[in-house]
Order: C-alpha cells, then sequence, then structure tokens
C-alpha cells in the first residue's frame, strides 16, 4: 500500500484516481480504512455505520460474519441453499 501518500488523507478528502484507461473517477476514501466508495454517501454511511465496528451478524451454519444482514442472507442463498435462510445476532 502507498502508506505515505495514503495516511494523509483525512476525511471530507477526495481523491482522484487515474486508471490507465484513460477515464477519470472519484472516488471517495474512508479516512479509517482507506476503503474506496464511488458514492460520497456510501462513504460516509460506511465511515458512521461500519467501519471499525465488530460484525454483529453471523451465518449458522459456517464462520462467516458480516454487519448487514442482507449479506447474510444472501450467503446463505449461495452457499446453503438447502438450509433455513436466518442470521445469527452475536450482541443480541
Ligand atoms: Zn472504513
Ligand atoms: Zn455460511
Amino acid at each position: 500500500m502507498m502508506d505515505t501518500f495514503m495516511s494523509s488523507v483525512g476525511p471530507g478528502v477526495e481523491v482522484v484516481e487515474q486508471p490507465p484507461c484513460g477515464a477519470q473517477k472519484t472516488l471517495y476514501y474512508c479516512p479509517k480504512c482507506l476503503h474506496g466508495f464511488t458514492l460520497k454517501s456510501n462513504r460516509n454511511r460506511h465511515f458512521r455505520y461500519e467501519c471499525g465496528h465488530e460484525p454483529r451478524f453471523k451465518c449458522p451454519y459456517c464462520e462467516l460474519r458480516s454487519k448487514q444482514t442482507s449479506q447474510i442472507y444472501c450467503h446463505i442463498r449461495k452457499k446453503h441453499p438447502d438450509e433455513r435462510v436466518w442470521v445469527v445476532n452475536l450482541k443480541s
């Protein structure tokens, strides 16, 4: 990773990436984990509600964890198609 460059990026800073194909795309980076988002609103939601939080939902059939129940549901339908679709809430 480009540590020295990335660590100077603070909240609200927009970083313009230049892919080799020439088209410019603005990405909004989470200041904590440096995950890039194409939409600012997604970045803000991630930063406020997801980043740094422990995943609280778990697949009942394997060790997969997620912060969003929808991801677990989706995973169960794909990976455990014969099982009932539900999630374990770790913080209940
Ligand atoms: Zn983050
Ligand atoms: Zn699973």
